[in-house]
């Protein structure tokens, strides 16, 4: 069944899944254990976090493993409010994750900036200069690549820009990594991970914190990770995490170019198959592998289930927001009318989706249109 859902979340590779499997059978102690099969478990979990930090920058000692993006998501914002001078603020973007847009408000209440968003899905900088001018920022956070549209965002200008003003930034690269190189995201303070998001199991994910930062408690009940993260570490997980981004990083460098042709050849003809149809942030650089577009007519809900009758399974938008109440946070920031928004499809696609699995569903899409339009 042709899966068009990659941002929500990744079929396990082949490398992740013996990965998890060898570790789980022959390297299952408590790496924190007192016995040289626990002390083995402990090399591979050190092995794991020195090859992790080859494949995306740093010092292995600046990784933390995490359950998952939204830990560290949550675990960012706790801290920066935890070290911050009274009444500081923090600056976020208005199209970011849940995870980092609920933290902050829990955290900061009342203190959050929100950097708007262009039509495109861009996230504007001026008002992230004015608020470091006026001083007490105790953060700064802006997404990689949005998971939604796709549309990669200025996270090098708006890191500089922090740094210029001695604050701290944090990026969530959770829909960045594996899908393009790392570029130098690992230059960052905080950078947040996801494995399931490129061929690792769900439950596992990283956050970089700077090991200079000796205050830096993730989760609290234990000495794990270094002190920075409590909590028996899910070696299988992080071991299939590093497998997975093993594989895909030497795909990226050669591939990368055929699946941006794969997507481009799709976009071009989504107007003969959707006539009216309108791509999100078609004008500016996304992710290779997302395509948002608002349908022309019918709610996204009924082209989901049209589409998956027809064997396409592909997403409204987040996966976290499917059956909430209201359109996208991140369309409203685009300025898209919530008529409009109710009307966007996510498709997202991976590694080896092939070019007759994109020409199928823009049959699929066509063909979904004339039977909705039957039933409207
Ligand atoms: N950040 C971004 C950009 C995401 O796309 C997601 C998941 O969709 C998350 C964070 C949360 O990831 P998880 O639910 O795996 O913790």
């Amino acid at each position: 069944m042709p899966y068009f859902d990659y941002n929500a979340t990744t079929p396990p590779s082949p490398a992740a899944l013996a990965a998890e499997r060898e570790i789980s059978e022959q390297a299952w102690h408590n790496p924190s254990s007192p016995y040289r099969a626990a002390a083995r478990a402990h090399a591979l979990l050190e092995d794991a976090r020195e090859r992790l930090a080859a494949l995306v920058g740093g010092a292995a000692k600046d990784y933390v493993f995490t359950s998952g993006a939204t830990e560290a998501n949550n675990a960012v914002l706790a801290h920066a409010a935890s070290i911050a001078e009274a009444g500081a603020r923090v600056v976020v973007s208005a199209v970011e994750h849940p995870s980092v847009l609920e933290a902050a408000q829990a955290c900061f209440a009342g203190r959050v900036i929100l950097l708007p968003s262009d039509a495109r899905g861009v996230t504007q900088l001026e008002m992230l200069e004015d608020t470091l001018r006026e001083g007490n920022v105790a953060l700064v956070s802006l997404m990689a690549a949005n998971n939604e549209t796709g549309v990669l965002q200025p996270w090098r200008e708006a890191r500089a820009m922090a740094r210029a003003h001695g604050v701290l930034f944090h990026c969530d690269a959770a829909q960045w990594l594996g899908k393009l190189l790392p570029d130098t995201l690992a230059a960052g303070d905080f950078l947040t991970g996801c494995a399931h998001k490129f061929g690792g199991t769900k439950g596992v994910g990283f956050l970089k914190v700077p090991a200079s930062d000796r205050v830096f408690r993730g989760l609290r009940g234990g000495e794990q990770e270094h002190g920075r993260r409590a909590g028996t570490e899910n070696l299988a997980g992080i071991c299939a995490m590093v497998a997975a981004l093993e594989i895909v990083s030497q795909r990226l460098a050669r591939e990368q170019a055929s699946w941006m042709r794969a997507r481009e050849r799709f976009e071009k003809a989504l107007p003969a198959a959707l006539p009216g149809g309108e791509i999100l942030g078609s004008s500016t650089e996304r992710l290779w592998n997302t395509v948002m577009f608002l349908a022309p007519r019918h709610e996204n809900t009924r082209w989901v289930a049209a589409l998956d009758k027809r064997g396409f399974q592909v997403s409204t938008g987040s996966a976290c927001a499917t059956g909430s109440d209201g359109p996208s946070h991140v369309l409203a920031a685009m300025g898209v009318k919530p008529e409009a928004a109710r009307r966007a499809v996510r498709v997202s696609a991976g590694w080896d989706t092939t070019m007759a699995e994109w020409d199928g569903l823009l049959a699929a899409l066509a063909e979904a249109q004339v039977a909705l339009d039957g039933t409207a």
